[in-house]
């Protein structure tokens, strides 16, 4: 027998929450199904535990700089068991909360089990047929594991199997030089491993201008991690207790030799097993499922969110989906995807924040591009933490004075970006933040004097 619902809800990442709270509002039934653990990636795998980790990382980094700072921290061990402990409890703090959220409303039931589509709109779970108008698919995505030759012969983790770590490792290589790779790197250099980092690319971050990924792999250098660019043909094997990823880069030894290894290299959307073809909805070749402005599916009555629909790989894009369905379906307010503005961090220390368009993509708009930048040594609040590694960049459009995009990486990079990021979204001009007066002694007081020394690109 069908069981009827007004809403399912599929999935509980990071926008399923506060849309199965809106519809319990809205008085819809509604049911909402986990496969595995509440809070998914992020709660889980993600944000959390590894913001946790690194601030394990960080304290003990900042204790061994004692000699900065005026003090003598003896020597620095880390107790890797309290490590895992501190994350798994404040873990266990989210997922305790999101729990009782979720029980706490009146018109949704919460199931544990696999969801699939076996028509539109129809969705079996242990053994059971739900049905209702609309379905919400919120099913993130995985760690990918490439295709690499050994990868089915050697043991590796990914930022998942990860969390069970409670030792050091003694070599750890990542197979990664982007976001989560870069955050582990330096998180277990910190703990003490010797870290080797191996990149197909000639160069870490992509995605990134030229000087913010030289500046980042200087960053990382300094700590005595090492980094192999253009590993183009890496494979896996093992090599007596250790494991060597072979590397046959164009420079330097063609081997990259550890312990253990952990694989960074992307995501895959978790819509294999879904069923959509039985429900009717398109994905691209990748798995992504397509969507319109409004998260729409191609079937209708059926959205997807978060990171399945391929419009963003962070915790803000998929909530923001939930503010933009939440809106179109409730508010009678037209919220689309196209208007936001992209935004992330990389959470190094010291982390970068970035804000709209990188220089590259300044360039390309075919705008002409004023371009501030200041390093952190001339920032008076860094000097004074002692924190004055990387710099703060700026771009602006030369005819409409509107900012562009920012990078600002540095002390509080992840933080100091939001204030030129409200004033992109605001479209006022940069002069705006010039005649606002800030509080001294900070990052942000900076971003003004910068945008006076402005240049063309
Ligand atoms: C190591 C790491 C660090 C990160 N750090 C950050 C960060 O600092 N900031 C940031 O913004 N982002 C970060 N991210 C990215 C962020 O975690 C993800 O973008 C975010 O969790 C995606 O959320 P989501 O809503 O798409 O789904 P997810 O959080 O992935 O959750 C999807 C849920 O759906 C469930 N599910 C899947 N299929 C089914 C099914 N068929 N039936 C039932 N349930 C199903 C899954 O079990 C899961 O619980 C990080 C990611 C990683 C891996």
């Amino acid at each position: 027998m069908t069981e009827r619902y007004d809403a399912i809800v599929i999935g509980v990442g990071q926008a399923a929450p506060a849309l199965c709270a809106r519809l319990d509002k809205e008085g819809l039934k509604t049911a909402v199904i986990e496969r595995k653990l509440l809070g998914g990636t992020c709660v889980n795998t993600g944000c959390i535990p590894t913001k946790t980790l690194i601030a394990s990382a960080h304290a003990a980094h900042l204790a061994r700089r004692g000699g900065d700072y005026g003090f003598d921290p003896g020597r620095v061990r880390m107790d890797m068991k309290a490590v895992k402990r501190r994350k798994d409890h404040v873990v266990r703090q989210s997922v305790d909360a999101l729990k009782k959220w979720l029980g706490g409303m009146k018109n949704v039931t919460l199931m544990h089990g696999q969801a699939k589509f076996t028509a539109p709109r129809r969705v079996a779970v242990n053994g059971h047929e739900l049905e209702a108008e609309r379905v919400f698919i919120n099913v993130g995505a995985r760690a990918a594991v490439p295709d690499l030759p050994g990868v089915k012969e050697v043991p590796f983790y990914t930022n998942s199997s990860i969390m069970k770590v409670d030792f050091t490792p003694p070599h750890l290589v990542i197979v990664g030089g982007s976001y989560i790779g870069l955050e582990f790197a330096q998180m277990y250099r910190r703990f003490g491993s010797e870290v080797t980092i191996v990149e197909r690319l000639p160069k870490l971050l992509p995605r990134e201008d030229d000087d913010v990924a030289a500046e980042i792999g200087a960053i990382i250098k300094r700590e005595g991690i090492h980094i192999r660019t253009d590993a183009e043909c890496m494979a896996l094997k093992r090599k007596g207790k250790q494991i060597a990823v072979t590397l046959e880069c164009k420079h330097g030894k063609p081997i990259a030799q550890g312990t253990h290894v952990l694989l960074a290299v992307g995501r895959t959307p978790n819509t294999g097993d879904l069923g959509l073809r039985e429900a009717g909805i398109q994905a691209d070749e990748r798995g992504y499922i397509k969507v319109d402005d409004e998260c729409c599916t191609s079937a209708a009555g059926v959205w997807a969110l978060g990171e399945c629909n391929g419009k963003g790989a962070f915790t803000h894009t998929s909530y923001n989906d939930y503010e933009i369905v939440a809106a179109n379906l409730f508010d009678g307010d037209k919220r689309r995807i196209s208007d936001r503005i992209q935004t992330y961090a990389l959470f190094i220390d010291p982390p970068l924040g970035r804000a709209g368009m990188s220089e590259a993509e300044a360039k390309k708009s075919g705008r002409r591009v004023l371009v501030g930048k200041r390093p952190m040594t001339r920032v008076g609040r860094a000097r004074e933490a002692g924190e004055t590694q990387g710099f703060m960049k700026v771009l602006v459009d030369a005819e409409s004075s509107e900012l562009l995009g920012a990078a600002i990486l540095g002390l509080s990079g992840d933080e100091v970006v939001h204030s030129l990021l409200d004033m992109m979204y605001a479209k006022r001009p940069y002069t705006t933040i010039q005649r606002a007066m800030h509080i001294h002694p900070t990052v942000t007081e900076l971003v003004p004097t910068m945008l006076g020394e402005l240049k063309p690109l």
